[in-house]
């Protein structure tokens, strides 16, 4: 049989992929180590008994958006919310970008802004961070002005190098998109706001051109679930309602979502948790012949200096530890990236690197 062929523009592509593999400890997808509260899971298993499943679910989620939007004292009209911040951002750059448009990005960052951009149609500027990954403002400034993207995405806390963006590079940023002669979008990835000490959040407005995208899938331990979110302008939220499908969002997950954010407390409690090991993993490499990269989020990107990152990846695996193995990723020689787990988890982690490295 001859197959059809996939559209010209995307035979180029490679999907993006995180191998699973069974093991003890999996600290490799950045997912929260702990399960959502008990409370949390008896209110949701109680109101999923009452749910009317012969109906279509309400289309435009208005509980969970004016939970969300309370939760950042915000107006409901400013948040959209799909099934995890990828559909998000697939929503953002269908909306946005497309055929005849430059999307750039920062790069490293996080692969799926300039893949999702590709898938659409987009052109993708790739400017390159410096070599310890801090953005490099001149060069991104330039490349702004030079290719009028339609969006532009910071990711802070970046991912995969953990590191926090500066207020006033986002600023900087903002204001070559918002002086742009064609006007474009800034994009603020926030999936690992929690654990960072500042968000773009606060420099929203309905006349500033910046959006911040949050996820359900960290801090509020439902990566399961797949619901994440932005918060915008009103007009920017109108138009992005027009692109998604209709009933995008099941019933079960707008319940869940809602219900999660009556948990607020306890979340934060996790991400302290999560913040002090973070702490504790980031000491411990200093005692090791690691270079690491500062983390703001649930997860420390490193480079081991004695083995190269992929023996020291094989390893850790041997002893029943995953991580994420970015050694082959552009720009990222020999890195590996480690997610944040359990204190019991993280020790064990800890233990397999030491006899790695011996
Ligand atoms: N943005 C960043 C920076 C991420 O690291 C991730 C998760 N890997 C996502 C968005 C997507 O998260 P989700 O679709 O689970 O909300």
């Amino acid at each position: 049989m001859t197959r059809v062929p996939v559209r010209d523009d995307l035979r180029a592509l490679e999907g993006y992929h995180s191998p699973q593999v069974d093991v003890q400890v999996r600290l490799n997808t950045n997912e929260s180590p702990v399960e959502p509260p008990a409370g949390w899971r008896d209110a949701f298993a109680a109101e999923l008994s009452r749910v009317a499943w012969h109906r279509y679910p309400d289309r435009a989620a208005v509980e969970l958006r004016a939970a969300i939007a309370a939760q950042h004292g915000v107006d409901p009209a400013q948040v959209f919310a799909a099934n995890g911040s990828n559909e998000v951002l697939q929503t953002i750059l269908l909306t946005f970008a497309g055929p005849g448009r430059t999307v750039c990005t920062f790069e490293p960052t996080y692969q799926l802004h300039a893949h999702i951009a590709r898938l659409t149609g987009a052109t993708v500027s790739e400017t390159e961070r410096a070599e310890d990954f801090t953005l490099d403002l001149p060069a991104a400034l330039a490349a702004i002005e030079r290719d009028r993207p339609a969006v532009t995405f910071l990711c802070s806390p970046n991912n995969p190098t953990g590191m926090v963006e500066p207020a006033a590079n986002v600023r900087a940023v903002l204001d070559a998109v918002a002086a742009l002669a064609v006007p474009g979008l800034l994009v603020v990835d926030e999936a690992y706001a929690q654990f960072a000490a500042w968000s773009a959040l606060d420099l929203l407005d309905e006349e500033t051109p910046v959006v911040v995208t949050r996820t359900f899938s960290k801090t509020w331990s439902m990566a399961g679930a797949r619901l994440g979110y932005v918060v915008g302008p009103r007009w920017f939220v109108a138009e992005l309602d027009k692109v998604i499908l209709p009933y995008h969002l099941d019933a079960a997950k707008q319940i869940a979502g809602r219900l999660a954010l009556r948990h607020v407390g306890e979340m934060e409690e996790r991400v302290q948790l999560i913040v002090r090991e973070r702490e504790r993993i980031q000491l411990a490499f200093d005692a090791l012949p690691v270079d690491h990269f500062p983390s703001g989020a649930n997860f420390v990107l490193f480079r081991p200096r004695t083995l190269p990152g992929r023996r020291v990846w094989q390893g850790l695996l041997d002893r029943g530890v995953l991580i994420r193995d970015c050694s082959s990723w552009p720009r990222l020689d020999d890195c590996l990236r480690v997610t944040i787990g359990t204190p019991d988890e993280n020790d064990a982690f800890l233990t397999a690197l030491q006899e790695v490295l011996a």
